[in-house]
């Protein structure tokens, strides 16, 4: 039994790679994927401490945020080689950016009066990279809010006022170099995209699909059966390898546990395989 969509203390989850090994052997996993919001940098130590006990694959992976109409949306990326220069290189551009973003977005909160600090909030990420849950986790700390969704609603969320846009790929981009890490670039739960019409998303992913898009996260902790059914069928139509993931945060997404993705179970096998195929498939067409 596999999930595909786990985060750890490199981004915005509570358990470091190895915690989140332990926690997946101990479900009796297969298969994990490690998928941090744009950084890569909890996939070593997760593939090491896998590769100490043989049962468990670790499937190197991340969380791209992407521009699009309606804000962004996640687009993941599977099988990378974290070590391509020109992936690494955006994706090294990308934590720049966060470093200067959580400098400004830090003064803006100071001058808003409150007395959080760049520690205070590196505090919050234990090592890992800084977002805006961890901001949000300092403000709730030191009693400006009552919750973390309180900081969201009231200063944090897209157009309040002390958001900071972070620069993001565009979709072209973010598949492009996803591909060019021989990776497999997957749409992450599509239900967030925030299309109403089912048309509407339709041509959405044919669009993506038309760039190189290779699947779509059909099931997830958070789509119900009705959702799943729909996004199979438009999966199967476009020829998307269907994914499965839970979306673990650890104690920052307290009700989404690992390894429970649908109807209270992991994803199957399979799944994986179709999108090893796909990934292989891939390369035989990039090769010189
Ligand atoms: P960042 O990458 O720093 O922009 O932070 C993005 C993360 O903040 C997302 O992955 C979510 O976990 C969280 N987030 C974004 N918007 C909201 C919101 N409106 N309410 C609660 N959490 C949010
Ligand atoms: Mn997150
Ligand atoms: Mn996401
Ligand atoms: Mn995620």
């Amino acid at each position: 039994m596999i999930d595909l969509h786990a985060h750890t203390t490199a981004s915005d989850g509570s358990f470091t790679p190895t915690e989140l090994v332990q926690l997946a052997l101990s479900l009796g996993l297969t298969a994990l994927a490690v998928t941090d919001h744009d950084t890569i940098d909890g996939v070593p130590e997760a593939v090491e401490a896998a590769a100490m006990t043989g049962t468990l694959e670790v499937v190197p992976g991340i969380e791209f945020s992407v521009d699009y109409i309606h804000g962004e949306f996640h687009l993941l990326g599977y099988f990378v080689d974290v070590a391509q220069p020109a992936f690494l290189s955006r994706v090294r551009y990308l934590q720049e950016n966060r470093f200067n973003r959580n400098q400004v977005m830090v003064r803006l909160m100071q001058e808003q009066g409150f007395e959080i600090t760049l520690a205070d909030v590196e505090a919050e990420a234990g090592g890992g990279q800084i977002g805006r849950p961890h901001m949000a986790r300092a403000m709730m700390r030191k009693g400006y809010v009552q919750s973390v969704q309180e900081a969201f609603n009231e200063y944090l969320a897209d157009g309040k006022p002390l958001h900071v846009p972070k620069v993001k790929l565009d979709p072209a981009e973010a598949i492009e170099l996803v591909h060019a890490a021989g990776g497999v670039a997957v749409l992450a739960h599509p239900r967030f995209l925030g299309f109403s019409a089912r048309d509407e998303l339709f041509t959405e992913l044919t669009r993506l699909r038309a760039l190189g898009l290779d699947g779509l996260e059909c099931y997830y902790s958070q789509h119900s059966s009705e959702q799943t059914e729909t996004y199979l069928g438009m999966a199967a139509e476009l020829d998307l390898v269907v994914t499965s993931g839970s979306d673990f945060h650890g104690v920052s997404k307290p009700d989404v546990p690992l390894g429970v993705v649908f109807q209270g179970k992991p994803g199957a096998p399979e799944l994986l395989e179709r999108l090893r195929a796909r990934r292989n498939e891939r390369q035989i067409v990039v090769a010189p």
